[in-house]
């Protein structure tokens, strides 16, 4: 297969989808719309749920498990919440097998038809607030502060690997709490939670802000949410965290008794992430050349490749590279020593060049006489030859420089792509033409919202949080406007 990918300026989503598959993250199944993520995709997940995880236990979480079904009736116990997902739900309906009559087939036994019909999660509000009325009686059992690590399934009509699967991997925080305040809190800190590791360590600038009530969670009183913009100027939701007031309390009963000896609602909220990230990520750092991982997420942070014509040569440099290796194990730089001879080292230049690897070490028969290593960057595809005594520390700048670099550059773009505008052509203008964040009044109604959309295709990402105050009118309506949104075409 050849290892040449379709240049961004050609078509982007082809370029997206080819490297996909060639960087070795995923490819398609034989079930629509699910993928399978191979080793190397899933080792940067892994890298990704490791720090989540860590964040999520800082801030008191516990890990727990819930059912991967859950029973049709409880689903419909939140009217917005069944509305939201009714259309994307896949559904058991049997529970067993048998041989048709031809004897060859194999088709549903009409007679294992389960009496209550079980869907199976879409998210887990239900199934867990079902499950809270058994754990909460009075404030001392609050807060509960739980998170899971699933799959879970939303039947989607339009997929792309990783961006939007039928099947996808999450997590889903859900709490509860004895105020609204508590609530709110929990709410806004793991929006930070995710903007924190959005930024420092897939090195993604995103944008913080609040859903409209179009495009809330189905449940939600506020839908919270970080927004990053992908290279092509589309912007993808990165994450989102829910305020749900006392929605699924009041749809499940899960009342608590208050200090003051008075029986009350218990507020929750919820919070997710999921594969999508590693399709941010993609689309945010990597080039025509292959994938471009920053250094946090690189399951391996430097490649190390011997260059010689005879064992003698090789031999010396493996005694070189562990020296090196040594001190790199104890300084946790995670690392390969490529020394198959099997591959051409112009082969695992281009290999791992394709697989974003940020630091690639050469060593030759002339670095050996010259005390030498060269090194090239991945961020930047430049060269130096540094003295070898210098390795160690010079990897380790370079692996934070990286880091650093790439966070920089997709700030840059982001602060590019992000355009005010006064007027409606200015408004189509920008969109057709630069793309990006389009920062415009819009007066608050569903109705205008959805007119822009119909028109444009772009939605309203988000009401960012740090909006400035500013009166003005609505680029479509002209009616009176309390501050700007953020329109984009999105993923
Ligand atoms: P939600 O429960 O709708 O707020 O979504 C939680 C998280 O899952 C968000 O970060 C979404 O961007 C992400 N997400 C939603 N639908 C999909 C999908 N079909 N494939 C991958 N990620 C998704």
């Amino acid at each position: 297969m050849s290892k040449n990918i379709t240049k961004r300026a050609e078509d982007y989503s082809k370029w997206y989808n080819e490297l996909v598959v060639k960087a070795d993250l995923a490819e398609n199944s034989g079930v629509r719309g699910c993928m399978v993520i191979k080793p190397y995709g899933y080792a940067i997940w892994e890298k990704m749920q490791a720090e989540l995880d860590r964040k999520f236990k800082e801030t008191g979480h516990q890990n727990a498990y819930f059912p991967l079904f859950i029973p049709k009736s409880y689903f419909s116990k939140e009217a917005s919440h069944v509305d939201g997902f009714a259309k994307e739900c896949a559904v058991v309906t049997h529970y067993r097998l048998r041989t048709a009559e031809d004897g060859k087939t194999i088709e549903v036994d009409p007679d294992a038809k389960l009496e209550e019909e079980l869907i199976v999660r879409p998210t887990s509000e239900t199934i867990i607030w079902d499950t809270y009325r058994k754990w909460i009686e009075s404030y001392r059992d609050l807060p509960i502060l739980i998170n899971q690590w699933a799959n879970v399934v939303r039947w989607e009509m339009r997929t792309r690997l990783f961006l939007r699967t039928s099947e996808f991997l999450w997590q889903e925080g859900h709490t509860a709490h004895a105020t609204k305040d508590e609530a709110v809190f929990e709410a806004e800190q793991m929006l930070d939670v995710y903007a924190e590791f959005a930024e420092n360590f897939m090195a993604i600038p995103v944008v913080r802000g609040f859903k409209t009530e179009n495009e809330r969670f189905a449940g939600a009183i506020e839908t919270y949410c970080i927004e990053a913009l992908m290279q092509d100027g589309k912007a993808l939701q990165a994450g989102t965290s829910h305020f749900l007031g006392q929605n699924f309390a009041k749809a499940f009963d899960v009342k608590f008794t208050n200090q003051e000896g008075k029986q009350e609602y218990v507020w929750a909220t919820s919070w997710g992430v999921s594969t999508r990230l590693m399709g941010a990520l993609v689309m945010t750092h990597s080039d025509d050349n292959g994938l471009v991982l920053p250094p946090n997420l690189a399951p391996i942070q430097v490649v190390i490749i011997p260059i010689h014509k005879n064992d003698e040569q090789l031999e010396a440099i493996r005694a070189e590279v562990k020296v090196l290796t040594d001190r790199f194990k104890k300084l946790n730089i995670s690392f390969k020593f490529d020394d198959r001879t099997t591959f051409k080292p112009g082969w695992k230049f281009n290999e791992y060049e394709l697989k974003g690897v940020p630091l690639r070490i050469a060593i030759g028969p002339k670095d050996l006489e010259n005390g030498t290593f060269e090194v090239a960057r991945r961020d930047t595809l430049t060269k130096e030859i540094i003295s070898k005594d210098d390795a160690v520390s010079y990897v380790q700048e370079m692996l934070e420089e990286i880091q650093r670099n790439l966070y920089q550059k997709a700030l840059d773009y982001r602060e590019e792509h992000i355009t005010e505008v006064n007027s409606f052509e200015d408004f189509k203008d920008v969109l057709e033409n630069k793309g990006g964040f389009v920062s415009a009044h819009w007066d608050g109604t569903v109705e205008t919202e959805e007119k822009i959309k119909e028109i444009t295709k772009a939605t309203i990402r988000c009401i960012p949080m740090d909006r400035k105050e500013e009166l003005g009118v609505c680029v479509l309506t002209g009616k009176p406007s309390l501050g700007r949104v953020y329109f984009a075409k999105a993923y």
